[in-house]
């Protein structure tokens, strides 16, 4: 059986094209800059080279329907008609308080329609591509993985928060958090590597990355995360702020004449690393700077180490107690002084990181010093075979 899955960005589309008997990637490619000038599509059938085509793409449509025609081609091709797909699975960064995959049908079309205040940036986009698989893969099923759905699961008391109720049931306003199916994706796997089932460990699962989040998982089961009503709370990250004291948000307001949504650009855009250290997003740079000695990427790099610790700590309290901590994402997998950092100090809750196996970058390893008594690993998520999983589990 071979599944497409779809990741449609508001001028971008990922794909890859997955054998479900073996859960191998056929193909996988990028169409960037619909709507803009310089639009392409570059596509990577598994083991050969690559296919990069600069042509006009206008809309979703014209992009996925050059995604299916790079799959079917007969000389880039993995396949040769779109019949052969079984199913197209959908990244929705929204679900709202859908708890798992579903079929897509008229009701989760308006569904998803309607959480695009949510997630602006995202849900509308993605809405798109499913009305562009509708014209073009007439009769397929079509399915929705939400990076909410695994959080959906948090008990009242973690996803509500303290503020009239009456206003937050009006305005749907809750902790949903996100990046759930990379936080699922790696806890699984790490339990497979642990050898125990899922719902009979405490875990942590540390997604770093230019979004950052952490989730506690405890039965299986998504029970706090550091995200909540949007993607701006929790850790320090690239360019969003994260966890601050509400009350500086009207503060600065008056004080500069911010518009709302001129704070909103502030909060999400200008930042977090970018906007303590003056200098740069991209962790690499703060690491580089650091070692200059430029003390405003130190100071950046040890606000982002402290937010981690302490959601690593709160949710171990939580958890009462913790068997496995995972890191993933651009940061977690490929920063082994990100991790030596956060790992630092934290033997009084079992945690202790081996410094030689910590050497990995991008690889799954475990990095546990021996003897200690959480076990920590290095996973790289893997959102689009979980996407995959979960469509074929749905069919
Ligand atoms: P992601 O959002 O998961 O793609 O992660 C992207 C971020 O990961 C980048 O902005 C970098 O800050 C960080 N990153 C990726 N590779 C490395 C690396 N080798 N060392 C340090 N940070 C890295």
């Amino acid at each position: 059986m071979k599944i497409l899955v779809l990741n449609c960005g508001s001028s971008s589309v990922k794909y890859q094209l997955f054998d479900m008997q073996r859960e191998e990637v056929m193909a996988r490619g990028l169409v960037e800059r619909i709507g803009i000038t310089g639009s392409m599509l570059t596509h990577r059938p598994a083991g050969r080279e690559k296919l990069v085509r600069e042509t006009e793409i206008p809309d979703h449509k014209v992009a996925i329907r050059l995604c299916l025609e790079a799959l079917t081609d007969s000389q880039w091709g993995v396949i040769k008609d779109y019949k052969e797909i079984s199913a197209v699975g959908h990244r929705i960064v929204h679900g709202g308080t859908f708890p798992s995959a579903v079929l897509v049908n008229d009701s989760t079309k308006k569904a998803i329609a309607e959480l695009e205040a949510l997630a602006p940036l995202h849900n509308g986009p993605a809405l798109r591509g499913i009305e562009a698989c509708e014209a073009i893969l007439p009769g397929t099923p079509q399915v929705t993985v939400f990076d909410t759905a695994f959080h959906q699961s948090m008990p009242d008391y973690a996803y509500t928060y303290s503020l009239p109720y009456e206003l937050c049931k009006k305005y749907l306003i809750r902790r949903y958090g996100a990046h759930g199916t990379s936080h699922h994706y790696v806890a699984l796997r790490a339990a497979e590597l642990v050898g125990k089932p899922l719902n009979e460990l405490k875990v942590i699962t540390c997604h770093l990355g230019n979004g950052s989040s952490i989730t506690a998982i405890k039965n299986g089961k998504s029970w706090d995360t550091s995200m909540g009503f949007t993607p701006l709370a929790g850790l320090t990250m690239g360019t969003r702020c994260g966890d601050i004291d509400p009350a500086i948000v009207t503060f600065l307001m008056e004080k500069e004449g911010l518009t709302p949504g001129e704070m909103d650009e502030l909060m999400n855009r200008r930042s977090g690393v970018l906007g303590v250290s003056g200098l740069s997003s991209d962790f690499r740079d703060i690491e580089a700077a650091m070692d200059e000695g430029n003390e405003r990427a130190r100071l950046a790099w040890d606000i982002f180490v402290h937010t981690a610790k302490k959601y690593i700590g709160a949710y171990t309290a939580v958890l009462n107690g913790l068997d496995v901590l995972v890191f993933t994402a651009g940061l977690g997998e490929n920063s082994p002084r990100a991790r030596e950092a956060i790992c630092r100090d934290m033997d009084y809750l079992g945690i202790k990181i081996d410094a030689a196996k910590n050497q990995v970058r991008g690889q799954e390893r475990e990095i546990t010093a021996p003897g200690a008594r959480v076990r920590t690993f290095v996973i790289p998520t893997n959102e689009e075979l979980m996407i995959a999983r979960e469509t074929l589990a749905l069919l």
